[in-house]
């Protein structure tokens, strides 16, 4: 799509259009795979699955079956029943390894997000007395900031200068790669891990997660990405760019619910029963886990970290997710996410085309390779009362302070038409 044939277009020119795309979408259907939340009785247009997806209804189907082998089995169901839950982050992790690009025994399903990230630093962050620093860009989602500056401190170190922060250049929103690629060069020989978000919450920009891997283990640097928001929303090759660990949850692009089960990436490389860990007894190898013996021995993979007996009701709903992803297949779902989220830039341009000045300007990069679904809008002075304003026309996006408004279309289901609203939103704004 070359979006720019669109900005000369009347409004009723662009509603066809929308219209005209939402026909010829193959992906069309999984729209109705969802429960979209109403207000009045009207369908809101919900533009938030960067922070909750929303409900595939096959979840609660997937929550009855568990109910029924919970009913008719009682702790039985962990071995009887069709589906056993012994064994249940198995029903996961093919369609979870194809998400983040990864080996089915690299991904396992467990506890929730910023738990694992001090996991997976308890495994993977090993300071030496040279190499002891970290990587990390300046800003990133306060959760990671709180686990790293404290996980640090426990190790004895002090953020202040055990901590690397690479922050956009004066009046930049977003961080260059080169800068990036530059601070781990200069500070090569001090540092023993990269640790990230591969996709920032606020500006949506998607960093160079391949060429920062593959510089940082030129220095035997360890490198880590929290992909919360890159999880189910970009295409990911972790195992191919040689990514050491990654973590993610599953309650924002993977649709799983508030509070889903969170997931986990360790490479093939490390699947090492002497590579350390905080464990329990859920790693340990599932063929004698209840020989209940001393002396600790993870299972295969990073399965090998799991620590606790899983909550089955969030992962029979993740599951049920996930095969929603396989059907419909990621490298479809991007095609769509692309024009969608490029039909939405274009409905700003001509917003502030109309508006003879830059009434909204885009924190998040315009080359699609750079972004997901997600823009990050900034609107000086009345940003609040304009994200009101759409929330009063049934537009949900989220508000962050002190003046962004971020909207996410998602290719599972959102429509074109919800993207034209938006803009059409946006105009009446303004009175144009
Ligand atoms: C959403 C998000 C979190 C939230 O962490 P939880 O442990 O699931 O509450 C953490 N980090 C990032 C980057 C996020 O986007």
């Amino acid at each position: 799509m070359n979006p720019k044939h669109l900005l000369p277009l009347s409004s009723q020119e662009l509603h066809d259009w929308a219209l005209e795309k939402d026909q010829q979408d193959t992906l069309r259907s999984f729209r109705e795979r969802f429960y979209h939340p109403q207000h009045n009785g009207k369908t809101l247009v919900y533009l938030c699955g960067n922070s909750l997806g929303l409900q595939p209804k096959s979840a609660r189907e997937a929550i009855d079956r568990e109910l029924t082998t919970w009913q008719n089995y009682g702790v039985e169901g962990w071995f009887e029943g069709e589906e056993s839950w012994l064994g249940y982050h198995r029903y996961c992790q093919q369609s979870l390894a194809k998400i983040v690009g990864a080996l089915p025994e690299e991904v396992c399903p467990m506890n929730h997000l910023t738990v694992n990230l001090h996991l997976m630093w308890t495994s993977f962050y090993q300071p030496t007395a040279q190499h002891y620093k970290v990587l990390t860009v300046a800003g990133d989602f306060p959760s990671d900031q709180y686990a790293i500056e404290t996980h640090l401190k426990f190790r004895g170190y002090d953020p202040a200068t055990a901590l690397i922060e690479v922050a956009p250049r004066k009046g930049e929103y977003t961080v260059r790669t080169e800068d990036l690629l530059d601070a781990i060069r200069q500070n090569a020989n001090e540092l023993a891990l990269v640790c990230m978000s591969g996709l920032h919450y606020y500006t949506g920009q998607v960093y160079d997660m391949e060429a920062i891997a593959t510089l940082a283990h030129q220095y035997g640097i360890i490198v880590g990405f929290d992909l919360a928001h890159a999880a189910g929303n970009i295409p990911l090759r972790l195992h191919d760019w040689g990514v050491d660990f990654a973590v993610w949850c599953s309650y924002k692009y993977l649709n799983s619910g508030p509070g889903g089960v969170s997931g986990v990436f360790v490479h093939e490389k490390h699947h090492n029963a002497s590579v350390q860990r905080l464990a329990g007894w859920w790693g340990y190898d599932e063929a004698r886990r209840f020989e209940m013996t001393k002396g600790f021995v993870p299972m295969q993979g990073a399965a090998g970290w799991q620590l606790s007996t899983p909550n089955i009701m969030a992962l029979a709903v993740h599951r049920a997710s996930l095969a929603v992803f396989e059907e419909a297949g990621i490298e479809n779902l991007r095609t769509k996410s692309v024009a969608l989220t490029g039909f939405l830039e274009v409905m700003i341009q001509r917003l502030n085309q109309k508006a003879e000045t830059e009434k909204i300007r885009l924190m998040t990069p315009s080359e699609p390779a750079q972004r997901g679904c997600q823009l990050s809008l900034l609107i000086d002075n009345e940003g609040k009362k304009v994200f009101d304003y759409l929330t009063a026309q049934g537009i949900i996006g989220d508000w962050r302070e002190p003046n962004c408004i971020r909207l996410s279309p998602i290719p599972l289901y959102n429509c074109f038409e919800d993207v034209w609203k938006v803009g059409e939103a946006l105009e009446n704004y303004w009175n144009f």
